[in-house]
Order: C-alpha cells, then structure tokens, then sequence
C-alpha cells in the first residue's frame, strides 16, 4: 500500500501489528485519529502506556490488577474456600461474565505444553499449592475449569496429584464444553452451566 506520508506509514505498520487488524483497518483508524480532536490520541496513547507500566500481577492469584492484590481477591463478598484455576486471565473474564462463580480464581498463565515446550514450573502451579497447603486461608474446594484438550487434561491431572496429600475436594467443570475447543470461545449459557454442573476429578 503506498501512503502520502511517512508518519502515516508508521502508524499504519504499528496499528497492523495489533491481533485481528489488517493494514486497510489500521489506516481507518490512522486517518480517523488525525480528524479527530488532538486530546483524543492523547488520551488514548496515556491509557496504553499505563497499561503497560502500571498493571500489576495479583500476588495471590496471578490475575491483573491495579494494585498488588486484585479487585476479587480483596472484595469481602467472594467466597474464599472455593479456587477456581483457570488457563489465563481471558477464562478467568469468560467466567465472570457467567455471573455463576463467586470464588476466588488461580490463572495459571497456560498449560503444560511438552511439543511446546511448557514446562510445570513455567506456570504459576506452585503457588497454587501453597495457597492451598495454608491452612489459614481454608480453601476447601479447587476448580479445575481448563481447555478441554490433551495439553488442559495433562495439567489437570498434574495439579491434582499434586495436590492428592491435602484435604482439599477437586472437582472439574462440566463437559458441557465442547471436546478440543478453547474455553475462551465457548459460549456463556454453555460455560455457566459447565461451573454448575461441575463435578469430582477422576482420572
Ligand atoms: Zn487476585
């Protein structure tokens, strides 16, 4: 594509870069921000910077946040005997967005990957075993809601004899996800009944 200007170029190129985005919808947007009113960049420069310095990793459950605990973590009204461990941050919203859970979540940043090369210790598995293994924080109940595929079933089963010496009951969510999708594509109805349905791990 060839572009009047060199700085409309730049910004085409690192707009395209973006997930989903092809060149054609990066130039829209590009020329969209030049009419609009300055203060509209500014404000939308700033919010990406901030995102990137100052969103934080909860100490807890690895989600992100604005503050070294996260917003469910510290709220009073979670039931905190419950975990529920999800792949990655964009399960943990899907679930949320259910309305069906009120736990507490451990986002794991993956699965055990070996053609991938993802190891256990690449993943956030042993400070979910400490959380459990503190008896003062009496967590009672470990969800394990992971991708219905080899690589979320390896994890599983990893997690739980892990976690077989401790007085802890693990269940899985309902297969009422669909065999060898992604949980972040399955549909809400579908998903919430998934955490209802949910049911002891048996391997
Ligand atoms: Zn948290």
């Amino acid at each position: 594509m060839e572009y009047p200007s060199k700085l409309i170029e730049d910004a085409v190129n690192e707009i395209a870069k973006l997930p989903g985005i092809g060149k054609k919808t990066a130039l829209r947007m590009a020329l969209h921000l030049l009419r609009a009113n300055e203060e509209r960049t500014q404000l939308l420069a700033d919010s990406l910077v901030n995102l990137r310095t100052k969103t934080q990793y909860c100490t807890h459950c690895h989600n992100i946040a604005d503050a070294p605990v996260c917003a469910i973590c510290s709220s009073s009204k979670r039931d905190k005997q419950t975990v529920c461990v999800v792949e990655n941050t964009t399960d943990l919203i899907a679930i949320e967005n259910t309305s069906q859970f009120n736990g507490l979540y451990h986002v794991l940043g993956g699965v055990i990957s070996p053609l991938e090369g993802v190891s256990p210790h690449d993943l956030n598995i042993d400070s979910l075993i400490n959380r459990v293994k503190d008896l003062s924080l009496d967590i009672k109940e470990i969800i394990l809601a992971l991708s219905a595929t080899m690589e979320g079933d390896t994890t599983s089963f990893f997690i739980t004899k892990k976690l077989r010496d401790y007085p802890v009951k693990i269940t899985t969510i309902a297969r009422g996800v669909p065999i060898g999708s992604e949980l972040e594509y399955t549909d809400e109805i579908t998903l919430g009944r998934s955490i209802l349905g949910r049911k002891a791990y048996e391997h």
